[in-house]
């Protein structure tokens, strides 16, 4: 682990087997943080935080700081890319995307170092009265194992650029390119204590993380379960909390769309990082005058997707990330089979790795569980849908509210229908294309706060007013 500027075993000298979920093979062992390395790493962030070395530095020094991680980055492309690949079984193609997006996340939030800005007031009275924007203080992040190195990126960017200090946990299973990154920042000028990464559990390294009353802020994202039960520790210390939570989201597909771009989007919604993705468009509404024809080029085309090892750059689809998921989607994939039809795979096979196969359902109905619930696997449901009212009404039936996509060719009906659906991400006529520049987050079940743009930096700030009397009499007032 990287604690106060040094590579540290637990004290406990605990550690974890971390495997490679195509072959089940380990491929490293990791220190597993106990509530002390927990409390050390928190210690670190403070010290470094109150003290007077990252205070000094100025909003350059941060921009400076944060280029030469993208460079480092971006040096090592390769070998992230390969580790990215092995600790999380993506194909190359997605963690080649995943780490230049993440140096370019870096890029973007170097940039933003140099623009947080105040603002002056006019006031009643003779007040030069002012706002100014400072670092939150030691943030507490928290990330899961689908986009391991992307959501470091997400989560370390925007902190530092505001000259905050952090600890950061990744997931368990997925810990090998933040550490990695560690390894890279140790060789920068970067203050000791300023980025601490912990590897351990979330019942205990995470909680102990969350429940320390010296951090200033909770940035976590993954489950809905688990963002509840930070939310509630994070309101019971007061510490500020964004989270970044599931989705069932819908992606509807109007009769008047381009059918193969429709095809070609819908399959990448449904099944891009094995399914494994917040915004995963896990329910495709089509229009019932177009459903069959769909339905049949859908899985005419999912029958393309190769299955296989990641990093043989022939497989368009990894592994699952872990037994227990892969246990939990093949649970989800049999309740399938008792509700709607079966029209394409369904089948899994663990003997080497966690394999299962792109799985489409048809005949489903809004209430069903596989149309409700967040499966988190290459699982979609199909469903039917007449008129406009009807998909809005289908599109909103849903806990969640995170991202949302729509096909139609008809700009009226675009406007018409983004401004009732009750979802925090919209793409039109594509899907998951995500913009560093655009803010990320949900609504309803799906979280609170923004992640990414001008909003992301904005959750790593305090604001502050300043108001200085310009009238130097007396005022008697007793
Ligand atoms: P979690 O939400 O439990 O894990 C996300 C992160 O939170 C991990 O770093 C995890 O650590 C940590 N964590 C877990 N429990 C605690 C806790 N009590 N205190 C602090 N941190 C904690 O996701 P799971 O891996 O359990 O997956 C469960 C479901 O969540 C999935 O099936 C999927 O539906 C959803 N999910 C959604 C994600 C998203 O991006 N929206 C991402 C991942 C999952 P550790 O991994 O070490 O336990």
């Amino acid at each position: 682990m990287y604690i106060n500027g040094a590579f540290v075993d637990s004290v406990s000298k605990k550690t974890r087997n971390i495997l490679n979920p195509a072959t089940k093979e380990v491929i490293a062992t990791v220190p597993e943080a106990q509530i002390e390395d927990v409390n050390a790493a928190v210690d670190a962030a403070r010290a470094a935080f109150d003290g007077e070395e990252w205070k000094s530095k100025t909003a350059q020094d941060r921009q400076k700081i944060l280029f030469s991680i993208a460079g480092k980055i971006r040096e090592n492309f390769e070998a992230f890319v390969k580790l990215e690949v092995e600790n999380n079984g993506k194909p190359i193609r997605e963690a080649e995307f995943d780490i230049d997006d993440a140096a370019s996340c870096f890029e973007f939030y170097a940039g933003l170092a140099t623009k947080i800005h105040g603002e002056t007031m006019s006031v009643p009275g003779n007040s030069f009265s002012y706002v100014t924007r400072e670092a939150i203080g030691v943030c507490a992040q928290i990330i899961p194992w689908n986009f391991p190195f992307l959501m470091c990126a997400w989560k370390l960017g925007p902190a530092i650029a505001a000259g905050n200090t952090v600890v950061l946990k990744p997931s368990e299973v997925t810990p090998l390119t933040a550490l990695f990154l560690a390894q890279l920042i140790d060789e920068l000028d970067i203050p000791k204590g300023v980025i601490n990464i912990v590897t351990g559990d979330g019942p205990i390294a995470g909680n102990a993380l969350i429940s320390n009353t010296k951090i200033d802020k909770i940035a976590f994202t993954g489950g809905t379960s688990t963002g509840k039960y930070i939310g509630k520790i994070a309101a019971e210390n007061l510490k500020k909390a964004t989270l970044e939570l599931g989705g069932k989201n819908p992606v509807v597909i109007f009769d008047d769309c381009k059918m193969d771009l429709a095809i070609d989007w819908g399959l990448f919604a449904a099944f891009a990082n094995s399914g494994q993705v917040c915004t995963a468009g896990s329910r495709i509404l089509i229009q019932d005058t177009i459903y069959d024809e769909f339905v049949k080029q859908f899985v005419a085309r999912a029958k393309n997707i190769k299955v296989g090892d990641g990093s043989d750059a022939e497989n368009t689809m990894g592994p699952i990330v872990s037994q227990a998921h892969f246990d939990k989607i093949k649970a989800y994939i049999e309740v399938g089979k008792s509700e709607a039809t079966l029209a394409f795979g369904g089948n899994s096979d663990d003997s080497k790795g966690f394999f299962i196969e792109p799985t489409i359902f048809t005949n489903v109905t809004p209430n069903m569980r596989i149309a409700r619930e967040e499966i988190f696997g290459p699982v979609v449901a199909l469903l039917k849908f007449s008129t406009e009212e009807e998909a809005i009404a289908m599109a909103n039936d849903t806990e969640y509210g995170l991202g949302y996509g729509l096909f139609t060719q008809d700009v009226t009906r675009v406007h018409r229908v983004m401004p009732k659906i009750r979802a925090g991400i919209g793409w039109v006529n594509f899907y998951h294309p995500t913009f560093n520049e655009m803010p990320w987050g949900g609504y309803k079940q799906s979280g609170t706060g923004r992640e990414l743009g001008l909003y992301g930096i904005e959750n790593y700030l305090e604001v502050k007013q300043v108001n200085i009397n310009l009238d130097t009499d007396p005022v008697g007032w007793y």
